[in-house]
């Protein structure tokens, strides 16, 4: 199996370090990732100006490619003929902080295994819920785990895994739990500030959340010291407002 891996957390994070290693014993490993942390970025694409590849090795010499551009920059470029052959399967992590509820909305993470997905390779993004923490060991273990799994049971090529990993020693991990996405809604204050010159700022990189776990739900499994794994799709239809929708009295006709 031919594995890309990447990341939004850039090329130096140890994350993507500790997945390399983890997978290389089991797969070909192709790795590409951006050259700052492009967390929060979401699904960018860069279309306003070239994109630059270059070589570099990772802190334990392993070959890599790394760009200036952003996380799903970095799996069009890997789906597209930058390597010299395509990836079956995307890996994106491991990535400092967990991407549960509606982080999947924001996450670079998660956006790089969904443009996997959108041009027919699945995508497994791998999230440790620390983040500060260097033990990427569970994470590691957990997604060479996962692959041997998706090679014994095949994955649909639309298919988005989102994994979360608890920042608990491996030992104390109570389990795998396969779960629905949470509740996780982020800055329900604004954060102002003055500079020097009296004028206002902003930041909106909230500290805190505002979380729901509902048991069954990726946050509640974190809490509960179990690795959570939800299978997310693209495909974002309000199936019920179909329905609802259809019984709407529009006045306009094609
Ligand atoms: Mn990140």
């Amino acid at each position: 199996m031919r594995i890309l891996v990447t990341n939004d957390d850039g090329i130096e994070s140890p994350g993507l370090l500790a997945l390399v290693q983890a997978l290389r014993p089991i797969a070909t490993v192709d790795v590409l990732a951006p050259d700052r942390n492009w967390s929060a970025a979401s699904h960018q694409r860069t279309i306003d100006r070239p994109v630059r590849v270059r070589s570099t090795v990772l802190a334990d010499a392993t070959p890599a490619l790394t760009t200036d551009g952003a996380p799903t920059d970095c799996v069009c470029l890997a789906l597209t003929g930058v390597f010299p052959a395509p990836p079956s399967l995307v890996i994106a992590g491991i990535n400092r902080g967990s991407n549960v509820g509606q982080d999947i909305v924001y996450s670079g993470t998660i956006a790089a295994a969904t443009e996997a997905a959108l041009r027919g390779v699945p995508g497994i993004a791998v999230s440790l819920a620390d983040w500060t923490s260097t033990e990427f060991g569970a994470a590691a273990a957990f997604v060479v785990e996962l692959v041997r799994e998706v090679e014994r049971n095949g994955l649909s090529t639309d298919t988005i895994m989102n994994v979360n990993v608890p920042a608990i020693p491996a030992e104390q991990i109570r389990g795998v739990a396969v779960t629905s996405l949470g509740y996780r809604m982020y800055g329900r204050q604004l954060e102002r500030r003055s500079d020097p010159f009296g004028q206002p700022y902003y930041w909106l990189a909230a500290s805190t959340s505002t979380d729901l776990a509902e048991p069954g739900t990726d946050l509640s499994a974190l809490q509960g010291g179990f690795i959570s794994i939800t299978p997310l799709v693209v495909d974002r239809t309000h199936a019920p407002m179909l329905g609802e929708l259809g019984r709407w009295t529009f006045r306009s006709r094609p």
